[in-house]
């Protein structure tokens, strides 16, 4: 089925060259390493788009050039044909700017409802599934590779319908396959990808093909059916080291015609998955008895993520109405510089000794932790946990607003996991523990925690932060266990 077209006069329209000042700009609706994304309205036609801004100096500083061109070249390849990929419509720049004008996704990303759901159901998997399998057709048939398909670059528009977005990572296929091997192996030592759902092909021979898409597909069904992700571990290497021995393992319960199809994904010979002797469409998966009643020329709408997961009642209409001036304010342009003056901290490896990593943080024996609190006398920091002994502590870029602000991060028992400045020495708060409170890992270097009432923005610039969950993981379930935990 060739997905529905969405080119419209409207959207022909909106090709001319535009400028910042044609459109509103509302709120930051995310933020990459190198750009941050605005909700903004084109003051001509109303009609909401997400503006990628990226600021020239950091691209260039960051030798990030190739990613945004890639990522511009691809997206122009795809053209507008297909729903499910997102769509750029305008590209400007000013002196030191360049934005990106691209479809709005307003029901954000899928790994947020994987987070909020704990899982799909049956029907959930196998229609996002269905769906995510159309967009691989037609970039596959593009000769467009992604290389970078997970669960945060799937996004959700307003009817819930995914939208494939982050093609900076992407390949274009050259028609001698040869020579495209030759560029990746270039590439040797810059890791392409996300290492839970990087392809065994990736990382032994630096080769990625569409099948590597297709590995991806099958670790996001994974994700999508369980809340889990196939390959995890502590550092990049004990993920890669999984990979390669294809060590993972279906929960209990898992539905069994998607663990089938999984299965059939997740092989190390990639000329040997699913699908891949098929040029697309992708018969062979198609044909998957998972997809048994699904009819691939109309999916029809989406069921519910949830009983309570009704489209999100949108008031960011009045957010962009806020700005009501066109083009960047000057908070937002300080935003921007901010980004660029952050300083350069490379991603680190894991490199704690392996008997403290598999130890748990709260182990700890009442003789330990009055020995301990007796040593901690010594640390500047001591005078700000009371009397509850450190587990972690660490420097942390927390965002708030506009700015982020370097604080000093302890993780005590109690539990407490407070901040502090370390330039001024004064304490500065407190992430407030519930059993709700709940760990996200965006990345190496960035996490989040959800509380009931707020999601705090925290980077790690050693790039620790699956660390951070995994110990303030631990402190949660020692004093809020579940009761599987429990039994
Ligand atoms: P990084 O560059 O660090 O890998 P990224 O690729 O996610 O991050 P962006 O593509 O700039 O960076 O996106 C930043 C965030 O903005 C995303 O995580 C997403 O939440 C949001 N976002 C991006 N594009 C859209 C869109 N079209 N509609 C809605 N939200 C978007």
């Amino acid at each position: 089925m060739t997905p529905p077209n969405n080119s419209s006069q409207e959207t022909q329209e909106i090709i001319k060259k535009k400028t910042p000042s044609d459109f509103i700009f509302g709120k930051v609706i995310g933020e990459g390493s190198f750009s941050t994304v605005y909700l903004a309205k084109d003051v001509q036609t109303n009609k909401e788009f997400a503006i990628k801004v990226l600021e020239k100096a950091h691209i260039i500083r960051e030798k990030k050039t190739e990613y945004v061109m890639r990522e511009k070249e691809v997206l122009r390849i795809l053209g507008n044909p297909c729903q499910y990929i997102v769509q750029l419509y305008s590209t400007f720049q000013d002196s030191s700017r360049l934005y990106f004008v691209l479809t709005y996704a307003r029901n954000g990303d899928m790994c947020k409802h994987i987070n909020l759901y704990k899982k799909f159901s049956f029907e959930c998997t196998r229609y996002y599934t269905s769906e995510l399998v159309l967009a691989l057709e037609y970039l596959h048939s593009k000769n467009i590779i992604h290389r970078d398909l997970k669960p945060e670059n799937i996004l959700f528009d307003q009817n819930f319908h995914i939208i494939i977005t982050d093609f900076g990572s992407a390949k274009i296929q050259e028609k001698n396959e040869e020579k495209s091997i030759e560029t990746d192996k270039k590439r040797k030592n810059s890791f392409v990808g996300t290492a839970q759902f990087v392809s065994p092909e990736m990382l032994q021979e630096c080769k990625s093909t569409k099948a590597s898409d297709l590995w991806a597909l099958g670790c996001i069904v994974f994700q999508m059916s369980s809340g889990q992700m196939p390959f995890t571990g502590g550092s990049e290497y004990l993920i890669f080291q999984k990979i390669l021995k294809l060590e993972y393992k279906f929960p209990d319960g898992f539905n069994e015609r998607v663990k089938d199809f999984v299965e059939k994904l997740l092989v190390i010979e990639p000329n040997k998955r699913l699908g891949v002797s098929d040029s697309t469409p992708y018969s062979e998966i198609r044909q998957h008895e998972m997809f048994h009643g699904i009819d691939f020329n109309n999916l029809g709408p989406p069921p519910k993520l949830s009983d309570t997961s009704e489209p999100i009642s949108s008031d960011e209409a009045d957010d962009v109405s806020l700005n009501l001036e066109p083009g960047l304010d000057s908070e937002k342009v300080s935003r921007l510089v901010l980004k660029d003056m952050l300083p350069d901290v490379p991603i680190k490896p894991m490199n704690r000794k392996k008997s403290e990593a598999s130890r748990n943080l709260t182990e700890i024996s009442q003789d330990e932790i009055e020995s301990r609190l007796q040593t901690q006398k010594n640390n500047p920091y001591n005078a700000f946990v009371g009397n509850n002994l450190i587990l972690k502590q660490g420097l942390i870029d927390k965002r708030k607003g506009l700015f982020p602000r370097r604080r000093m991060f302890l993780l005590t028992l109690g539990p407490h996991l407070y901040y502090v400045d370390p330039v001024t020495m004064t304490f500065k708060g407190e992430i407030p523990w519930s059993k709700e409170l709940r760990t996200e890992a965006k990345n190496f270097k960035t996490f989040f925690i959800h509380t009931p009432n707020r999601k705090y923005y925290l980077e790690d610039p050693d790039g620790y932060a699956l660390e951070w969950c995994k110990c303030i993981d631990q402190v949660k379930d020692h004093y809020f266990p579940t009761k599987q935990d429990q039994s």
